[in-house]
């Protein structure tokens, strides 16, 4: 289980490592370089899935939609 993932901002493209919490869907989190909100598309799971380098803790753990099973 990898529960840490580079997210990039689509605000200001600053690259942040933030740790995923393993049970919550977060469809928004606060850039910590421009402080704006990052949201996720609606067509997005969630903001890891949208913006992360990897798919979050819930994904991995449903099996779905992971392109690195
Ligand atoms: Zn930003
Ligand atoms: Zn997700």
């Amino acid at each position: 289980m990898l529960n840490t993932a580079t997210i990039v901002c689509p605000h200001c493209q600053h690259p942040s490592e933030e740790t995923m919490r393993v049970r919550v869907v977060e469809r928004t989190i606060r850039c910590s370089e421009c402080s704006e909100t990052i949201e996720a598309p609606a067509d997005k799971h969630c903001v890891w899935c949208a913006y992360g380098d990897i798919p979050c803790p819930v994904v991995q753990n449903a099996g779905s939609c992971n392109p690195y099973k």
